[in-house]
């Protein structure tokens, strides 16, 4: 079955009391068993709920994955892939991951003395020079959050595989609608589905996709033991999310396109950092993986100053000022002092984000009109 088929039938049965077409949300925290132990499959809300079930069998079908979990954030799924792990274990990351992500693995989890090797993972040689015997995990970002790099996904599964390790990519930047890692060779995906999957900057919440039961069994038997579980309100918006995800994916892909060409024509405009462009150096890659370039752009002024990027920044109108993306509506974003301040400025620098970079998440506005606002503000 196509992908718009997918999304729009996956977890999705007439529910067999009412014939109600959507899942009801079943705001309930316990379910009344007809003798001790005897039950219908439902015991207690942390483990099991049906809405959370239809929204679990949905993230499996939209990356082609045989399992799906829901967490309550995004970082706590990956807070739950990180507690597979052992002290002294390593990982190996990208080394331009998004703040959250960073903030957990060396503020949270380096004290509990599981270890994390930042290389670049644009770079395979880089990746494999660091395995060690201890290396368990390899955990990517593609396309990179703010910077836009790009980490060949079948090249990370062939060097995982042959270290033992498992590969997770964050696919939150391209969604499954541009991506599908397990079909490239990950072990496990991960999205933050407070971003495109959610599409309406209504809800937060994450999700793992997998394909291995073994493993599915680990991470469930985590995701009830810690309990990052979402309610069953929000699963029901992420699943109305995910219904219109291919429609919504097309609007960005083509308003990327435009705002990304009108910026890289600016004068005003040093350099465009979105992997669509012949000369990213990721372009050929992110060509072979992904099936368009999403409406995810940063770029720096040629006046890269601290206050010409605060300017901007205030004067945009359409483009909001704020956190997150993914949404309907388009965003602007200063990573250095918001979504990425959690990364120590000289960690920052030498990955090349610098404090004058701004990011725009691309809405599915009117191009023109997005294009008009941003005009205004770069002057
Ligand atoms: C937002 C985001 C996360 C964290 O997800 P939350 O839902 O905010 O917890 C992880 N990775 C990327 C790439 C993100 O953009």
């Amino acid at each position: 079955m196509k992908l718009a088929t997918k999304i729009i039938h996956a977890g999705m049965e007439p529910d067999p009391s009412t014939g109600a077409i959507m899942i009801p949300i079943y705001q309930t925290s316990t379910y009344v068993q007809e003798a001790p132990a005897q039950h219908k499959g439902y015991e207690y809300a942390r483990s099991q709920n049906p809405t959370r079930k239809a929204l679990e069998e949905a993230y499996a079908a939209i990356e082609n994955a045989a399992y799906g979990l829901a967490f309550s954030s995004g970082v706590a799924a990956t807070d739950a892939v990180i507690k597979l792990l052992s002290p002294g274990d390593q990982v190996i990351c990208s080394s331009d991951l998004y703040g959250g992500t960073y903030r957990l693995f060396t503020k949270v989890f380096e004290k509990f003395g599981i270890r994390f090797t930042f290389v670049d993972t644009s770079n395979n040689e880089a990746v494999k020079a660091a395995l060690t015997p201890s290396t368990k995990l390899l955990w990517v970002e593609t396309p990179t959050n703010p910077l836009m790099n790009i980490t060949d996904i079948a090249a990370m599964s062939a060097i995982a595989r042959s270290a033992g390790a498992w590969l997770c990519v964050d696919n939150t930047f391209a969604s499954p609608y541009l991506q599908n890692p397990l079909d490239l060779g990950a072990d496990i995906v991960m999205h933050s589905a407070t971003k495109y999957l959610g599409g309406h900057s209504d809800v937060i919440q994450g999700a793992l996709m997998l394909q291995d039961a073994d493993l599915r069994e680990k991470l469930y038997f985590i995701q009830k033991s810690c309990g990052a579980v979402p309610g069953p309100q929000d699963c029901f918006l992420v699943l109305r999310g995910i219904k219109t995800l291919h429609l919504r994916m097309e609007r960005h892909c083509e308003n990327g396109i435009r705002i990304a060409q009108w910026l890289k024509a600016n004068p005003k405009v040093a350099k465009v950092y979105w992997p669509g462009f012949e000369d990213h150096p990721g372009h050929t890659v992110a060509k072979s993986q992904m099936r368009g370039f999403g409406g995810m752009i940063s770029f720096e002024l040629v006046n890269d100053s601290l206050e010409e990027a605060r300017r901007v920044l205030s004067a945009t109108k359409l483009f909001s000022l704020a956190e997150s993306l993914g949404g309907v509506e388009s965003l602007v974003n200063h990573p250095a002092s918001m979504t990425h301040a959690s990364i120590p400025r000289a960690e920052r620098e030498k990955n090349g984000l610098r404090d004058s970079l701004i990011r725009l998440s691309v809405g599915i506005e009117d191009a023109d009109d997005l294009i008009d606002d941003l005009q205004q503000a770069i002057g």
